[in-house]
């Protein structure tokens, strides 16, 4: 099964992880020159990872319906990011207000722990490359069309950027 990854921010290099985990073969596309450019900036460039509060605390100070997101944190805690981040040698440490920066203090440090999961997991990662659309072919997606009009393909596509930067063609595909 080959898998494309749209976007090569924290939740893009996570899920390309995750789908290489499960024996995909993963390709990750990335528009900029360089992934997590937003990770860098991330807690004035220190990157506030997560919280130390135990989950249902955590579930609390989330604003509007954090119960929804019960699901999703019990599949990944804060404990599990901390435990991935340790073993690439990053440790962390706790702040006032709960809050858990790495010990270097430096975002670029957590971004690196990605960037040798991605390795590890042999996920191709191609930046420069913005995808412009989805392809489908007999109502099936079969890849991605790139800005250079190449063509990538993949019959499973994991959509990892904002939504409101998608035009009405990729949402009518994603309702397929
Ligand atoms: C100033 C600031 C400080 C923040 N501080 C913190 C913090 O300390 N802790 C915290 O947890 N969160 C923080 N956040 C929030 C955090 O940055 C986001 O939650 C996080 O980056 C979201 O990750 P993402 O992968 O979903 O999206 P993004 O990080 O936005 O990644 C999406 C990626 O997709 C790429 N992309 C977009 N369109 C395409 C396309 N068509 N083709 C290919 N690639 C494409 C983009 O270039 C980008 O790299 C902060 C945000 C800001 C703005």
């Amino acid at each position: 099964m080959k898998t494309v990854v749209i976007g090569g921010g924290p939740s893009g290099m996570m899920a390309a992880i995750t789908a290489a985990s499960k024996g995909d073969t993963v390709v990750l596309l990335e528009k900029e020159k360089s992934l997590g450019k937003k990770l860098l900036i991330t807690g004035k460039g220190r990157c506030n990872i997560t919280s130390s509060l135990d989950m249902s605390e955590f579930i609390s100070n989330i604003p509007g319906n954090g119960k929804f997101l019960y699901s999703c944190f019990e599949e990944f805690t804060n404990q599990d990011i901390i435990e991935f981040l340790k073993k690439h040698g990053l440790e962390v440490k706790n702040e006032r207000g709960n809050r858990i920066f790495p010990v270097t203090d430096k975002a670029q440090s957590v971004l690196d722990c990605f960037i040798e999961e991605l390795k590890e997991k042999n996920v191709n990662v191609r930046t420069n490359c913005e995808v412009v659309e989805i392809k489908v072919q007999n109502e099936e997606v079969v890849g991605v069309y790139l800005g250079s009009g190449e063509v990538v393909n993949g019959s499973k596509i994991i959509l990892a950027t904002r939504w409101k930067k998608l035009s009405q063609n990729w949402i009518r595909w994603f309702w397929l």
